[in-house]
C-alpha cells in the first residue's frame, strides 16, 4: 500500500504487522523488509529529526521509532537471541540446565590468573601445575592446551580446581566481549617487591566490571625488598581488604620460583569459591559448554580445546561448537592422555572437527550429525549476513543523555588512555571531580599508558564504556574493531577541551558537530519583482543542484551578503519543482530583495559530521 507519510515522503505503510530486524540493523535492512526505498527512509527520519544515512547502524531506539511511525510492530533480535532461536528450532536450549534443582551436582571453579607484566603469572601457573604433577607422580608430556585442571585436598576431601593457562586479561576480556563468560574466579597476582602497577589495576577493574570474585597471590616474597603487607594496604584502595583487615578478600603469601604457598592458594581458591559462588551444573545432559582456544595441526586437523560447562561429552558425540562440527574422535587432558569423557568445568582437547573454531564460540552435544551440520551451515551462513550489517551502536558521548533517560545507564563508564602516566591521572583527576549532581556519575574502569590497544576497546565493548585518547591513537586493529563494533573513542591534546566535553554530555548538552556540505551554486541573470514573493532571481545553475528548502547565502564578488536565507520558491518556466541541476535556468526565490545580477546563490545542508 502507497500512501503520503512524513513530509510528503512516498513509503509503503504497515497495519501493525511485526517486522523482525537484528540488532543494529539498518535503513536499508529495514526498507527491504517492507520493501520500501531506502532513501525514503532517510528522508523519513530526517523528518523525525534523525539524520542517518541508509547503510549506517542503527540503535534499537531508531528502529522502534521509524516503526511506530510507518505503523509496523518492530522486534529487535540480538544476536544471542537469534542463535538461540536457531536452536530452539532444532528444539535445543543453549546455557540453561536441564531438570531441576535436584539434577545439578557440584562442578570445580575455573580460575583466571591475571596481573601485571613479570609478576609471575605464567611462572605461577607453571608452579600450580608442576605441583600437582609431582603430587600424582603422573607421567606423560605436559602440553599447553588452553586450561588444565589441579586436585588439591580442603578439609579432608580432593578438590578440583580448573586454570585457565592464557595469563592476564586480554583472552578474558574478548570473551567476555562475546558474551562468553568461563572464568568463575581470578587470582590477581602481584609482586611482592613491585607493589600494586598499571596492569594491576587495569585486571582488577576487568574482574570486577564481570562481576568475578578476586584471591590475591602475593607473589616472589622470596625476594629482597618484598613487602606483602604494602600490596595489601595498596589493594584496600581498590576495595580489596584482607581478611586479617577485616575485609572479605584472601591474600596468600607465595612463591613461584620456590613453589611456597602454593597449597595455601589453591585452599584460598575453593574456600572463596564455596563462600561466594554457588558452582553447580547437571553432569548427565548433552555437553554444552565453550571452546577457549584452537589450532590447525599438520597431523591431526582441527584441534579445539573445549571447557565443558555442563552435561559431559563423550568420544564419539555429535558437537558443533561455532560454525566448526563434527564427531568426537578423540579427546586429551592436558597430559596428553586419551580422555573418555569430560564432565563440568573439565577442559579436554577434542579431534574430528570440520574447521578450527574461533576461542569464545559456544560448543553443544547434537543427537546425530546431520543436525551438527545443518546448525553450523546455517551459524555460518548468519555470520557472513552479519558481517555486512555493522554491529550495534554503543554509547557515545552524544547519546549519553538518551540513555540516562531511557534507564538504560546510571553512569557514564570512561577508559581514559594517554602519552604520559602524568597525563592520564591528571586527566582522571579532572575528570573525577566534575560534578553536577545527584543522578548522573562517571567512573573510570580503565586507564593506562600507550596506544588504545584491542584490549581496550574489548573492555569498552563489553562494558559500554567510551575510550578517551590523550595524545594517543589506536594501534594495529584497534581502530578497525572500534570502528565495526560502534565504540566512541574521543581524542584531546588538550586536557582542558576533555573536561568540557565530558562535563557538556553529563549535563547532557554535548550536541553533534555538524559541517556545512554544499549542495549546489547559481549565478543570477536576471531579477524579476513577483507580486506577493518579492524578488525572483532568474538564475543558471552552475554548479551541483539547487534544491527548493534547502539553506541558502547570498554572494556578491566574493562577499557573503547575507546567511541563513532559505530557498523558499523553485520554478522552472511555470513550474513549481523541488529540483534544479547544473546548466539549467531557473527562477529562485530566497525571501531577500536585496538581489543583483551576477550575484552567486550558494545552497548548502548541514551533516553530522563523523568524528576523526
Ligand atoms: P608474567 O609476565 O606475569 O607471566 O611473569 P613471569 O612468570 O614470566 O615471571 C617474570 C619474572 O619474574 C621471571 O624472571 C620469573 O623468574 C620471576 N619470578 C616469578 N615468580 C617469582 C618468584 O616467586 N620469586 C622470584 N624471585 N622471581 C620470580
Amino acid at each position: 500500500m502507497q500512501a503520503p507519510s512524513v513530509g510528503g515522503v512516498q513509503v509503503p505503510r504497515g497495519n501493525g504487522q511485526v517486522i523482525r530486524l537484528s540488532r543494529g540493523a539498518s535503513l536499508a535492512d529495514f526498507a527491504d523488509k517492507i520493501g520500501a526505498n531506502p532513501a525514503s527512509l532517510v528522508q523519513v527520519m530526517f523528518h523525525l529529526g534523525e539524520m542517518v544515512t541508509a547503510t549506517q547502524s542503527v540503535n534499537d531506539e531508531t528502529l522502534q521509532l521509524l516503526g511506530a511511525e510507518l505503523n509496523y510492530n518492530i522486534q529487535v533480535v540480538s544476536p544471542e537471541e537469534e542463535d538461540r532461536e536457531l536452536l530452539e528450532s532444532f528444539d535445543i536450549e543453549f546455557g540453561e540446565d536441564e531438570g531441576g534443582d535436584e539434577a545439578l551436582v557440584s562442578r570445580p571453579p575455573v580460575v583466571t590468573v591475571m596481573g601485571h607484566v613479570d609478576h609471575g603469572k605464567t611462572k605461577l601457573l607453571d608452579a600450580i601445575r608442576h605441583t600437582n604433577l609431582v603430587a600424582r607422580e603422573a607421567g606423560g608430556i605436559t602440553q599447553h592446551i588452553g586450561a588444565y585442571q589441579v586436585t588439591t585436598e580442603v578439609d579432608g576431601d580432593d578438590r578440583k580446581i580448573t586454570f585457565i593457562d592464557t595469563p592476564g586479561h586480554e583472552a578474558f576480556t574478548a570473551m567476555r566481549a562475546r558474551g562468553a563468560e568461563t572464568t568463575d574466579l581470578v587470582v590477581l597476582v602481584v609482586a611482592a617487591d613491585d607493589g600494586v602497577k598499571p596492569q594491576t589495576t587495569e585486571a582488577l577493574n576487568h574482574a570486577q566490571a564481570a562481576g568475578v570474585p578476586i584471591v590475591v597471590a602475593v607473589n616472589k616474597v622470596d625476594k629482597e625488598g618484598a613487602d606483602p603487607q604494602r600490596v595489601r594496604a595498596q589493594l584496600t584502595e581498590y576495595g580489596l581488604v584482607a581478611e586479617e583487615f577485616g575485609g572479605q578478600t584472601q591474600f596468600v603469601d607465595v612463591s613461584a620460583t620456590k613453589g611456597i604457598g602454593i597449597d595455601g592458594l589453591l585452599e584460598a581458591v575453593i574456600l572463596t569459591a564455596d563462600a561466594e559462588l554457588d558452582l553447580r551444573a547437571n553432569p548427565d545432559q548433552d555437553a554444552q559448554g565453550i571452546a577457549i582456544e584452537a589450532h590447525l595441526d599438520k597431523g591431526r586437523g582441527p584441534v579445539g580445546t573445549v571447557l565443558v560447562q555442563r552435561g559431559t561429552l563423550h568420544v564419539g558425540d555429535s558437537i558443533v561448537c561455532g560454525d566448526a562440527f563434527g564427531r568426537v574422535r578423540a579427546m586429551l587432558d592436558e597430559n596428553g592422555d586419551p580422555v573418555d569423557e569430560a564432565p563440568p568445568s573439565r577442559p579436554v582437547q577434542v579431534l574430528g572437527l570440520s574447521s578450527v573454531p574461533g576461542a569464545g564460540d559456544n560448543f553443544l552435544v547434537v543427537s546425530d550429525d546431520r543436525m551438527a551440520r545443518q546448525i553450523a551451515e546455517r551459524r555460518e551462513a548468519r555470520e557472513r549476513t552479519a558481517q555486512f550489517a555493522q554491529r550495534r551502536r554503543r554509547v557515545t558521548l552524544e547519546d549519553l543523555e538518551s540513555a540516562l533517560k531511557a534507564g538504560e545507564r546510571e553512569d557514564l563508564l570512561l577508559i581514559i588512555k594517554g602519552d604520559v602516566s602524568g597525563s592520564v591521572e591528571a586527566l582522571e583527576d579532572a575528570l573525577l571531580k566534575i560534578d553536577v549532581g545527584e543522578e548522573v556519575g562517571l567512573r573510570v574502569i580503565g586507564r593506562g599508558v600507550g596506544a588504545i590497544t584491542q584490549d581496550d576497546v574489548n573492555l569498552a565493548i563489553a562494558s559500554d564504556a567510551v575510550i578517551i585518547g590523550f595524545n594517543v591513537r589506536p594501534a594495529g586493529r584497534a581502530g578497525e574493531l572500534a570502528q565495526r563494533e560502534g565504540v566512541d573513542i574521543r581524542y584531546y591534546s588538550v586536557i582542558y577541551q576533555a573536561i568540557d566535553e565530558v562535563e557538556a554530555a553529563l549535563k547532557g548538552m554535548l550536541k553533534p558537530e555538524f559541517e556545512e556540505v554544499q549542495l549546489g551554486t547559481a549565478e543570477v541573470r536576471e531579477v524579476f519583482r513577483v507580486p506577493r514573493i518579492g524578488n525572483v532571481a532568474g538564475s543558471l545553475v552552475r554548479s551541483g543542484t539547487i534544491n527548493r528548502n534547502s539553506k541558502a547565502r547570498l554572494i556578491r564578488d566574493g562577499v557573503v551578503i547575507s546567511d541563513n536565507l532559505t530557498v523558499e520558491s523553485l520554478r522552472r518556466f511555470k513550474d513549481d519543482v523541488t529540483e534544479v541541476r547544473e546548466g539549467y535556468e531557473c527562477g529562485i526565490g530566497i525571501g531577500y530583495n536585496d538581489v543583483k545580477v551576477e550575484d552567486v546563490i550558494e545552497t548548502f545542508e548541514m551533516r553530522e559530521k563523523p568524528r576523526a
